[in-house]
């Protein structure tokens, strides 16, 4: 399958641990906000630190790319419409995410939503995990049955809103464990058994 979404749909704060380490409650619905498809890069391609940001951060994602069109979608309808999962890294600007209030600048700079290959999504989407690591060591390590929104309720909600279409890709939250990356920085996200993402980490 190849990923050429019309949109990236993330997901804030969806596990209770990050939440926390943030100092923020875990919302009551799903908090979702937009990347642009122009922030995509592939396993290899460099993450850029832009010079306006002092703290870029990685986040670990599970990634879901949507098969075929969802709106207003049961719960059912959404869980059959998981067409693969993708390793993900919703790079981020924290200090711009903070400042800034919304968090379109701080999510979208180009090269900031790094993925891999598209892999088998499994009878169990909650036996899922993910696990990041910047040069080498573990910085994060979470299971998709902690979320706080379950990828069927995530996809539902969102096609409430807009509609879904095939090769949409939804990030579903980032676990606890989140931290700065610094030129020469190689930083891995891994699915276990389904898919990862690579990149180093270079100056804008
Ligand atoms: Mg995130």
């Amino acid at each position: 399958m190849h990923l050429r979404p019309t949109k990236i749909i993330c997901i804030g704060r969806n596990y209770a641990a990050h939440a926390a380490e943030l100092g923020n409650e875990v919302p009551k619905e799903p908090l979702i906000f937009l990347k642009p498809p122009s922030s995509l890069i592939r396993d290899g391609e460099s993450i850029r630190l832009p010079t306006v940001s002092k703290q870029v951060e990685y986040e670990g994602e599970i990634g879901v790319v949507v098969s075929h069109p969802l709106r207003r979608a049961s719960r059912d309808q959404a869980g059959a419409a998981v067409g693969g999962i993708v390793a993900a890294n919703d790079v981020t600007a924290r200090d711009l995410q903070k400042s800034d209030g919304q968090w379109t600048r701080a999510k979208g700079f180009d090269t900031f939503c790094a993925v891999g290959a598209v892999g088998p999504a499994p009878s169990d989407l909650s036996s899922l995990t993910v696990t990041t690591r910047v040069n080498g060591s573990v910085r994060q390590s979470g299971r998709a049955s902690s979320m706080v929104f379950d990828i069927p309720a995530i996809l539902s909600f969102i096609s409430g809103i807009m509609t879904l279409e095939p090769g949409d890709l939804v990030l579903t939250g980032t676990p606890d464990g989140v931290g700065k990356l610094a030129p020469g920085d190689v930083v891995e996200v891994e699915i276990a058994g389904v898919s990862r993402v690579s990149n180093p980490v270079t100056d804008a």
